[in-house]
C-alpha cells in the first residue's frame, strides 16, 4: 500500500504515521525528517536547507523531488507512507512520474484537516528534550519540570520553525504551494480521503486506520 499524507503543518501527520505505519507494514518516510537530518549533518546543501527551513519556505522542487526520490527508491516495493511530500504540483508530477515507472502507484491520499488558531496553538507549545528528544507541549503535555526533560535533565528547545511568525509563513505556503496539490490528486481520479485532525489523536488515528483498512 502506498499513501500520501498530506495535512496544514500541525495537523499531526508526523504522529499519525508514527502510529500507523507499523500495522500496516509501511515505510514511513517524512521529507521535513529526511531535511533535518540533512541539516544535523552539517553539510553544504543541510546549511542551505536551514535557512530555508528556519524562513518557514518551501525547498526548491528540484532538491526535494531529487532528495524524495532517492528515499523512495531505497524502500523498494515495500509499502510507503509519505509525510509532507508532495508539498506542491511539481512534486506531485514529479512523483506520480516515478511511481509510475516503478509500477507502483499511490493507492489513495489521505488529508488531515485543522483550523488555523488549533495549529498555531499546537505547533507554538511543542518543545522538545535537547538530549533525548522526548517531545513535549507546554500546555497539553508539559513537563513536570518545565523547561527541564522530565526523563533525563536535558534543557527543553523549541524548533526555529516553530515560531508563531515562521508558523503563520507555513501556513500561508501550505494554502498556496499545498492545497492545490489536493486538488490536483481530486481532478487525476486518485482516491482523496480526508480525516477530522480536530478530534483527539486517538479519534483521529482510529478514523485512519478505519480508511486504510478499506484499501487492503
Ligand atoms: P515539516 O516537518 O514537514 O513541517 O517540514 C519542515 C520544513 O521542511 C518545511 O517548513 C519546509 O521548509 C521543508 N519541507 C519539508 N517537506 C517539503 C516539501 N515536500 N517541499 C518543500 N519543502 C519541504
Amino acid at each position: 500500500m502506498r499513501i500520501v499524507l498530506m495535512g496544514p503543518p500541525g495537523a499531526g501527520k508526523g504522529t499519525q504515521a508514527a502510529r500507523l505505519v507499523e500495522t500496516f507494514g509501511l515505510k514511513h518516510l517524512s521529507s521535513g525528517d529526511i531535511f533535518r537530518a540533512e541539516k544535523a549533518s552539517g553539510s553544504q546543501l543541510g546549511k542551505k536547507l536551514a535557512e530555508i527551513m528556519a524562513a518557514g519556505a518551501l525547498v526548491p522542487d528540484e532538491i526535494v523531488v531529487e532528495m524524495m526520490a532517492k528515499a523512495i527508491a531505497a524502500v523498494g516495493d515495500d509499502g510507503l507512507m509519505l509525510d509532507g511530500f508532495p508539498r506542491t504540483v511539481a512534486q506531485a508530477e514529479a512523483l506520480d512520474a516515478t511511481l509510475k515507472q516503478n509500477g507502483t502507484p499511490l493507492n489513495a491520499v489521505v488529508v488531515i484537516t485543522a483550523d488555523d488558531g488549533e495549529i498555531v496553538e499546537r505547533i507554538t507549545g511543542r518543545r522538545a528534550c535537547g538530549s533525548c528528544g522526548k517531545g513535549f507541549h507546554v500546555k497539553f503535555m508539559p513537563s513536570a519540570r518545565g523547561d527541564i526533560c522530565d526523563a533525563c535533565d536535558g534543557a527543553l528547545t523549541q524548533r526555529d520553525d516553530d515560531r508563531e511568525e515562521v508558523v503563520r509563513e507555513r501556513l500561508a505556503a501550505y494554502k498556496k504551494q499545498t492545497e492545490p496539490v489536493i486538488a490536483y490528486y481530486r481532478t487525476s481520479g486518485a482516491k482523496v480521503i480526508e480525516v477530522n485532525g480536530s478530534q483527539s489523536p486517538d479519534a483521529v488515528t482510529a478514523d485512519m486506520a478505519a480508511a486504510l483498512r478499506s484499501l487492503e
